[in-house]
């Protein structure tokens, strides 16, 4: 199985991963977490020139062909060996945060970035994606604190980020079996408790 989280700054992604594996083990299941952008040795090395390369800000174009780069590494090399080995797979962040951010939040069309899409992943596709929803305003006052002051992401406009809440209801519109919305706006036991029912519910476990 193949399971995706995503959602804007501050919605608790990595918090709930490490929960949802924590459970999913405790349960017996072989899980494998990870992340994106990054997740494999190359994609990492392309995470760091996106997010700590002292080039200024990158061109929205050049950050899709960056990710979608590494999301081909790190799918070919990490995601697909271990589902063909019978392993889980929880990914924090996958293809739907490329066309979220550059898509909906940039402004980039959408059909080159399905083609990208498409390139990076084949047919390797998430069974179920936790979109964890959150007002933009409480995720980024929960980011702030987390990082300790103004950083490279609240200096974004709240509008970008409205973009961002907007694109993933309309992911999650477009693809109703794939997707769930999770309140993120909650307690993290409570958003945990709703990712499990989620998962019970999609998948049967
Ligand atoms: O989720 P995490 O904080 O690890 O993501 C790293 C950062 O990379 C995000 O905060 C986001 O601003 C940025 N990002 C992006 N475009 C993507 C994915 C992530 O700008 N497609």
């Amino acid at each position: 199985r193949f399971i995706t989280l995503e959602g804007g700054e501050g919605a608790g992604k990595s918090t709930q991963i490490r929960l949802l594996a924590d459970a999913l083990r405790a349960g017996g299941i072989d899980v494998v977490a990870t992340r994106e952008p990054g997740g494999s040795p190359g994609a990492e090395f392309i995470r760091n020139m996106l997010v700590n390369g002292d080039v200024g800000r990158w061109l929205p174009t050049s950050e899709a062909l960056l990710l979608s780069a590494a999301r081909h590494d790190h799918v070919m090399r990490k995601i697909r060996p271990a589902l063909d080995a019978g392993q889980w797979v929880l990914c924090d962040r996958f293809a739907d945060s490329t066309m979220a951010y550059q898509g909906y939040g940039h402004g980039l069309d959408h059909g080159v970035l399905t083609a990208l899409r498409d390139i990076a992943v084949g047919d390797t596709k998430p069974d179920l994606t936790l979109i964890l929803d959150i007002d933009p305003a409480q995720g980024l006052a929960r980011a702030a604190s987390r990082r300790g002051g103004e950083d490279r992401y609240e200096r974004m406009h709240v509008a970008f980020h409205e973009r961002l809440r907007e694109g993933y209801q309309a992911i999650a519109r477009a693809e109703p079996s794939r997707c769930a919305i999770i309140d993120a706006s909650a307690g993290i036991d409570a958003i945990q408790a709703a990712i499990r029912a989620a998962i019970a519910d999609r998948l049967g476990v």
